[in-house]
């Protein structure tokens, strides 16, 4: 896959789906920052693996609600690398609980974590990519963003308004050779899915036409797509990456 730029961020890439994407676009040859909040550890096994696999990269930490930690690691990219070409907006969580029990702290807070957090990056990114006239952000976004989910209301009203922030994102930028996309990932095996009972996972399979869970290389590919130089005519998409279960 061909690349113009030479870096990308990748927020909360210490596991899961953003650990995976680390590994394929150091694959390709970007160098890589690893954003990590909490787990060190974690963090420096994914940095590893890519350098065992003969790629670059680096290790950032920040809570990315946070906007002056999430502002000082882009500047700490631009101080090192003079540039950052892409970034993935990949950190969320997950408070799952029926409506008539969510607190309003449940809410906001997994609003903050998946959609206060992305404005942030990709506000920044705009700014520093701007400079260039060049650069790609893909948002992990979620299935669920689309077609809603009993016990998450939180979660689907946090992925829902980073699908139509991107599209927002993508008029602004587009006269500064500025790409914003989305993918909305089904279910996929990662921690985050791990939390659901078996019985839970077991009734969402019957209702997947691939019939499986997706596995994070499956979203990692959609992502390297959406940065690279392959999709150069696509920005504002939302693409569904989820086995056939919402269409
Ligand atoms: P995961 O295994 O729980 O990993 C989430 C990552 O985000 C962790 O590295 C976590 O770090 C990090 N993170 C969370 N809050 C952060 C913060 N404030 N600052 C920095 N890092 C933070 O989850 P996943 O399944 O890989 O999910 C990744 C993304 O895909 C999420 O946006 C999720 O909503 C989306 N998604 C997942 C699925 C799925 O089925 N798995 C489906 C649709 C969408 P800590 O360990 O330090 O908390």
């Amino acid at each position: 896959m061909k690349f113009s730029g030479k870096n990308v961020l990748i927020t909360g890439a210490s596991k899961g789906i953003g650990a995976q994407i680390a590994q394929t676009l150091a694959s390709y040859g970007l160098k890589v920052w690893i954003n990590y909040r909490s787990k060190i550890e974690e963090a420096e096994a994914v940095k590893e693996l890519i350098e065992k696999s003969g790629g670059t990269a680096a290790i950032i930490k920040a809570d990315v609600t946070i906007e002056e930690e999430f502002v000082n690691a882009i500047k700490t990219i631009i101080d090192s690398d003079g540039e950052l070409s892409y970034l993935v907006n990949n950190a969320g969580i997950t408070k799952d609980k029926l409506a008539l029990r969510m607190s309003v702290e449940d809410f906001t807070s997994v609003l903050d974590a998946n959609l206060t957090s992305a404005f942030i990056g990709c506000r920044e990114a705009l700014k520093v990519m701007g400079k260039k006239r060049f650069g790609s952000i893909v948002n992990i976004s979620s299935i669920v963003g689309e077609m809603g989910n009993p016990g998450q209301t939180n979660y689907s009203a946090s992925k829902g308004g980073l699908n139509a922030m991107t599209k927002s994102f993508a008029k602004e930028a587009s006269s500064r050779n500025i790409r914003y996309n989305a993918v909305t990932p089904g279910f996929i095996q990662t921690d985050m899915t791990n939390l659901l009972k078996d019985e839970v996972k077991a009734e969402y399979e019957k209702n997947i036409p691939l019939s499986r869970f997706g596995n994070p290389s499956e979203i990692a590919d959609a992502v390297a797509f959406l940065l690279s130089d392959h999709s150069s005519y696509i920005t504002g998409e939302i693409l569904k990456v989820n086995g056939g279960l919402y269409v």
